[in-house]
């Protein structure tokens, strides 16, 4: 078995960038250092920004990078029913509940007891009562699951407060970090219109996939603790995390898909061989 396993984890909402070539050679550079395993996954639960054209396209850039991936390529819209499954187990253990509100209620009601943290504002809910609750799915009324974070906190007891993942820095240097679970209050964890989240989905597959070390950028560090939390309500492995600098343009700015002219596919039009990327960004 090898001990570093690794993945790469886009989302087919668009053409891949500069920055989506940075974090995937990296785990690729590190699982070849390391003579690992590397997996590409497909996050496309979000069924309406998701084309299969970008799923296309991201085959062919990481392909035309040099990149090679293990088989079978993980899809996650053909796994609902597995994320179905650990939501159940959740259910079963009194920690999630359904939540009917909609953004906007959601958004008034943070406005009248805010509670924020550097990530934003956040939101602390309870079930309703199960006959109004009854009623309202009766009536055909959709509904997100949120985590209770006081029952996760009940349940867990002590190792709530003491619960910790693992980051490797850039120098390979592991060190603890402190998690806040409740970092997002109580988060969704099913959306209406998915039947599960990012969040879920992602600690799942990394489970059963057997990922030993997460890379990705630093925009989804918060998510780590989020993450970890899920972990152990859900009976996970605890891979190591390694969130990398974001590649920004020339002013400073976070690279984001709709930037045309720095998606691998302009950049290759424009001639750009992959030595010319690997060199630009320092790898
Ligand atoms: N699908 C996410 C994205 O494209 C990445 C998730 C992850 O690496 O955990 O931003």
């Amino acid at each position: 078995m090898p001990n570093f396993v690794t993945r790469f984890a886009p989302s087919p909402t668009g053409l891949l960038h500069l920055g989506h070539a940075y974090s995937a050679l990296l785990a690729y550079q590190a699982a070849k250092a390391r003579n690992g395993r590397y997996s590409l996954r497909i996050e496309d639960i979000d069924q309406t920004r998701c084309k299969p054209a970008f799923e296309t396209a991201i085959l062919e850039d990481l392909e035309w990078l040099g990149i090679e991936w293990e088989q079978p390529v993980r899809r996650q819209s053909d796994h609902f029913d597995d994320y179905k499954a650990a939501l159940a187990s959740l259910r079963e253990r009194g920690l999630v509940y359904r939540c009917f509100k909609t953004r906007k209620e959601i958004t008034d009601e943070i406005a009248r007891a805010p509670h924020t943290t550097p990530e934003g504002p956040q939101y602390f809910g309870a079930p309703l009562a199960p006959s109004e609750e009854q009623k309202r799915i009766d009536a055909g009324e959709p509904f997100a699951w949120r985590l209770s974070i006081s029952a996760a906190k009940k349940l867990l007891g002590k190792k709530f407060d003491t619960l910790c993942f693992r980051e490797r820095n850039s120098n390979g240097d592991i060190q603890e970090v402190k998690a806040a679970p409740d970092i997002f209050g109580d988060p969704v964890i099913a959306r209406k219109d998915a039947g599960t989240s990012y969040h879920l989905a992602s600690v799942h597959d990394d489970a059963l996939q057997g990922i030993t070390d997460v890379i990705r950028g630093t925009d989804l560090a918060s998510a780590a603790h989020l993450h970890r939390l899920l972990q152990e309500l859900l009976g996970y492995p605890e891979p190591i995390y390694h969130h990398h600098q974001l590649i920004t343009d020339d002013a400073g700015n976070r690279l984001a898909k709709r930037d045309k002219s720095m998606t691998l596919r302009s950049l290759r039009e424009g001639g750009a061989t992959p030595s010319d990327l690997i060199a630009r960004l320092g790898l």
